[in-house]
C-alpha cells in the first residue's frame, strides 16, 4: 500500500515526500482510512509504530476540508492530550511537519514552565491543541481555552496517562467536550481499567492493532 492509496490531500502527500516516507506503516494503513470516514478508533499501539501519524494525517486532512471556508480568529478544533511534556513536544512537531503546506497553525502546552507564552500563543487562535491533562486544566479554567468547537479528540498513550495518576483530570476534561465529536484513543497496553475509560470515550469504535 502508497500513501496515495489513502486519497491523502496533495498538500499531506507533498508533506511526507519531504519527510522521505515511503508507505504507511501497519497502524497507519488500518487507522487512516477509519479516521477519515469518521469513525471512533480504539487503537493498540506503542510508540515506535508511527502511531502519531495515524492520528495526526488524518486530523490534518478533515482540518484542511473545513477550515477553508472559515472566517475570523481560529479556534481549537482538534484536541490531543498526552501524559508527558517530551510527547507533546514530538506530538506538536509532527503536526508541523505533515502539516506544513496546509495553513493550519498548532500549538503545544504542558506544566513545569511558565505559562504567559503558551497563553500568547493561544491568544492568536489555533486549529489543534497539544496538551498535557494538568495545564490543559488550568487554561481552561482560567478561560484562556475554549473547547466548545473541538471536533477531533484524541487521547494518547492512555495507560500510562492512568499510571501517571491522571485519570481525574480525564474524567473532568470529559465532562468539558462537546458531545458530537469523533474520538480517537490509543494505548500501548489494554488492560480492563484502559478499556472502561475508552468506552466512556469513544461510539461505536474501530479496533485497530499492531
Ligand atoms: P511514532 O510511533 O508516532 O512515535 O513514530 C515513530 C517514528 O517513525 C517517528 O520518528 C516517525 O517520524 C517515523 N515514521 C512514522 N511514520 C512513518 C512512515 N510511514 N515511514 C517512515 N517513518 C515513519
Amino acid at each position: 500500500m502508497k500513501f496515495e492509496d489513502l486519497k491523502l490531500h496533495p498538500a499531506i502527500l507533498k508533506a511526507l515526500k519531504d519527510e522521505n516516507y515511503s508507505e504507511p506503516t501497519s497502524i497507519q494503513a488500518q487507522a487512516i482510512p477509519l479516521v477519515l470516514e469518521r469513525k471512533d478508533v480504539l487503537g493498540s499501539a506503542q510508540t515506535g509504530t508511527g502511531k502519531t501519524a495515524a492520528f495526526a494525517i488524518p486530523i490534518i486532512q478533515h482540518l484542511i476540508n473545513t477550515t477553508r471556508h472559515e472566517k475570523g480568529k481560529r479556534q481549537i478544533k482538534s484536541l490531543v492530550v498526552t501524559p508527558t511534556r517530551e510527547l507533546a513536544i514530538q506530538i506538536g512537531e509532527s503536526f508541523d511537519a505533515y502539516g506544513k503546506y496546509s495553513n493550519l497553525q498548532n500549538t503545544v502546552i504542558f506544566g513545569g514552565v511558565p505559562q504567559n507564552p503558551q497563553v500568547r500563543q493561544l491568544q492568536k487562535g489555533v486549529d489543534i491543541l497539544v496538551a498535557t491533562p494538568g495545564r490543559l486544566l488550568d487554561l481552561i479554567s482560567q478561560k484562556h481555552i475554549s473547547l466548545r468547537d473541538v471536533k477531533y479528540f484524541v487521547l494518547d498513550e492512555a495507560d500510562r496517562m492512568l499510571d501517571m495518576g491522571f485519570i481525574h483530570d480525564i474524567n473532568k476534561l470529559l465532562k468539558l467536550l462537546p458531545k458530537q465529536r469523533q474520538s480517537l484513543f490509543f494505548s500501548a497496553t489494554m488492560p480492563t481499567k484502559i478499556l472502561k475509560l475508552s468506552q466512556q470515550i469513544l461510539v461505536n469504535p474501530k479496533k485497530v492493532a499492531v
